[in-house]
């Protein structure tokens, strides 16, 4: 069998949500979207529900994914509804939706609907890409309790910034958010990872941490104690040793500096490992670390083993987890963790914890 997997460790999974949680205080709706970025929704899901307070995921087909495979706790769509339609399934589902534009409140208003829905609705503080703005936030959610069929309404906003902890936009966002929202009741929520680790003054009464679950840290610095969640693994399928002046792979991008021992491992960027890292991008064989050379292929890539004499045909190589941060293979790679582990596909899924 093809050594190439993703190792998800559950109980790093509980560890963060449970972290997050305690930073932030009040209630956490775990982000489970995009399948918990490559992680496997139904799987960190019933991880993670004798524990969490709920869920959130983009829209309408990845919550029934969850309904279906017995998820019972609150799950809100983070893009809400695209069509009146789906109010019926989000009712029927029991779902909670966030409410981010005109139209999406004009389906609530004209949907025939058995009972009151729980709404999010989302303000624009300065991201500029969905919610309402300030000056609309009092006659947009007059509208909604006007409309008799919304039993609550959670006002929420998200950041543009807030993993940079030494810019002002984060803090103006929060101080947007609390004037235009500052004669509206309900609960409030504000923080994405960046700001559970980040921003104290977002903490309010529910936190959507995403990235944080899956232990990489958005902030720079420390790692905050998180746990990496997924080990990108497979195992050295051949070796050879190359001369001095000999190329290595597709475009000969890499040429041997001194007599090489090259280990072939079986993970290329079908797997979701990114073409776009240069060499000397770290890996870990057997634990030790050491450096991708040449160019990463379709379904295989190469590393170099010269200082590593112990290791060999089966030696276990580490992409990313918890020797080699997934965010120093996103930093090589030009992006961020978020986009990696999403990429994930192909390779073998194995779950402990
Ligand atoms: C994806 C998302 C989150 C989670 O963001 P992270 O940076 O992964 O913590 C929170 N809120 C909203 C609205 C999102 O779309």
């Amino acid at each position: 069998m093809r050594p190439a997997r993703a190792l998800i460790d559950l109980a790093a999974l509980r560890h963060n949500y449970q972290l997050a949680r305690t930073r932030h205080g009040g209630r956490a709706l775990a982000v489970v979207k995009a399948n918990a970025y490559g992680h496997g929704a139904v799987r960190c899901a019933h991880a993670l529900a004798g524990l969490a307070d709920g869920f959130a995921v983009a829209f309408l087909e990845e919550a029934l994914e969850l309904r279906a495979a017995g998820i019972r706790q609150p799950i809100l769509l983070l893009e809400g509804v695209f069509a009146a339609d789906e109010l019926v399934e989000v009712q029927r589902h029991d779902l909670w939706i966030v409410v981010h534009h005109d139209d999406q409140i004009r389906m609530i208003e004209t949907a025939a609907l058995r009972g009151p829905l729980n709404v999010w609705m989302k303000v624009n503080s300065g991201m500029n890409r969905a919610g309402f703005a300030p000056d609309a936030v009092d006659a947009a959610w007059r509208r909604l309790d006007d409309s008799g069929k919304v039993a609550a309404i959670t006002l929420m906003t998200h950041f543009a910034r807030a993993d940079e902890p030494h810019v002002i936009a984060t803090a103006e966002q929060i101080a947007r958010f609390d004037t235009a929202t500052r004669h509206l009741p309900g609960a409030r929520s504000l923080a994405n990872s960046g700001g559970v680790l980040g921003w104290p003054a977002a903490h309010r009464d529910w936190a959507r941490p995403g990235i944080l679950l899956y232990g990489a840290d958005p902030m720079p610095g420390d790692g905050n104690g998180l746990q990496p969640v997924m080990g990108l693994e497979s195992g050295i399928i051949a070796m050879r040793e190359i001369e001095t002046g000999e190329p290595l792979g597709y475009g000969a991008r890499f040429v041997a500096d001194r007599p090489t021992r090259v280990g072939l491992v079986a993970m290329g960027y079908a797997d979701g490992y990114p073409r776009v890292v240069p060499d000397g991008t770290p890996v870990a064989v057997d634990g030790l670390r050491t450096r991708l050379i040449g160019r990463v292929s379709m379904d295989m890539l190469t590393v170099d083993l010269t200082d590593l004499p112990a290791a060999g045909l089966g030696s276990r190589v580490e992409l990313w987890g918890r020797n080699i941060p997934v965010n120093r293979v996103a930093e090589a790679a030009g992006t961020i963790a978020y986009e990696l582990l999403c990429n994930v596909k192909r390779v073998r899924f194995e779950y402990v914890g």
